[in-house]
C-alpha cells in the first residue's frame, strides 16, 4: 500500500523551520487592513512577486483609502499606480469597476459568501478564498501556485490545476489546516520548495518527501 503523506508531522516540521522567514505580504496585510484591502492585494499579488504586489499596493492607497474613493479615481491614475504588477491594465480596470460595485451593493466591504466573491470581476476561487480566510477568518483553502507545487511533490494529492487541488484538498485535508494552508505553505515555497531547483538537500522534509516530479534539486 502506498505511503501517505504524514501532514501533522510535516505542518510541525514547517513551523519550526520558518520561524525566520519572511511573511508573505498578503498575511500581514491582513492583520492590519479592512477585507476590501485583502480583497485588492489579492487581485494585485496575482501572478505578481510580493515585493512589486506591496509597493503597488501601497501607491494605491496613498490615492484612497476605501472602495468610494477609489471608485471616483481614473482607471488611467490606477494603472499609473499599480504598474508594472502583472495584467496591470486588466487589473487596473477591474480594481475600478469592483470599487463601485461594492461600494453601491455592499457598503463597500467585499461579500462574505463564496458564490457573490465569485461573481465580481476578477475574482477567481484563490482571491475568493484569500477573502474569506484572511479578510472575515472563515473557512477556505486558498490554492495558489505554490499549494498546488507543494502538495503534489509531496504525492499527497495528485491534480493537474489549483482547482482540481482545492477540491481534492476540501476532501482529505482535515479542516484544522485550512484557513492557515495558504500561509505555511506559501512561506515554504518561497523561501524552501522553489517552484525551479528546490533546496531539497536541506529541506526539513527531505526524509519524509517523494519529490514527485522533481527533477533539479540543490
Ligand atoms: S524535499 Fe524537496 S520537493 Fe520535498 S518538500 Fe522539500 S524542497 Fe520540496
Amino acid at each position: 500500500m502506498a505511503k501517505v503523506f504524514p501532514i501533522p508531522l510535516a505542518v510541525r516540521q514547517i513551523k519550526k523551520a520558518s520561524k525566520d522567514w519572511a511573511t508573505p505580504f498578503a498575511i500581514r496585510l491582513s492583520k492590519s487592513q479592512k477585507p476590501f484591502w485583502v480583497l485588492v492585494g489579492a487581485i494585485l499579488s496575482l501572478r505578481t512577486r510580493d515585493p512589486v504586489a506591496e509597493s503597488a499596493f501601497n501607491k494605491l492607497m496613498k490615492l484612497g483609502k476605501s472602495a468610494k474613493s477609489l471608485a471616483k479615481l481614473k482607471e488611467s491614475q490606477i494603472k499609473e499606480a499599480i504598474y508594472p504588477v502583472a495584467f496591470f491594465k486588466e487589473k487596473a480596470s477591474n480594481l475600478k469597476s469592483l470599487s463601485g460595485i461594492l461600494n453601491d451593493k455592499y457598503q463597500g466591504e467585499p461579500p462574505e459568501e463564496m458564490e457573490e466573491l465569485l461573481s465580481l470581476r476578477g475574482v477567481g476561487r484563490k482571491t475568493a478564498n484569500m477573502v474569506l480566510t484572511l479578510g472575515y477568518d472563515k473557512l477556505g483553502i486558498c490554492v495558489d501556485a505554490h499549494v498546488h507545487r507543494i502538495v503534489n511533490r509531496w504525492g499527497y494529492i495528485k491534480t493537474k490545476n489549483p482547482d482540481e487541488t482545492e477540491e481534492a484538498l476540501r476532501k482529505k485535508l482535515p479542516k484544522r489546516y485550512w484557513k492557515d494552508w495558504n500561509q505555511l505553505l506559501v512561506t515554504f515555497g518561497q523561501n524552501c520548495c522553489k517552484p525551479i531547483s528546490p533546496y531539497c538537500g536541506s529541506c526539513c522534509l527531505k526524509e519524509l518527501c517523494p519529490k514527485v516530479g522533481v527533477k533539479k534539486f540543490r
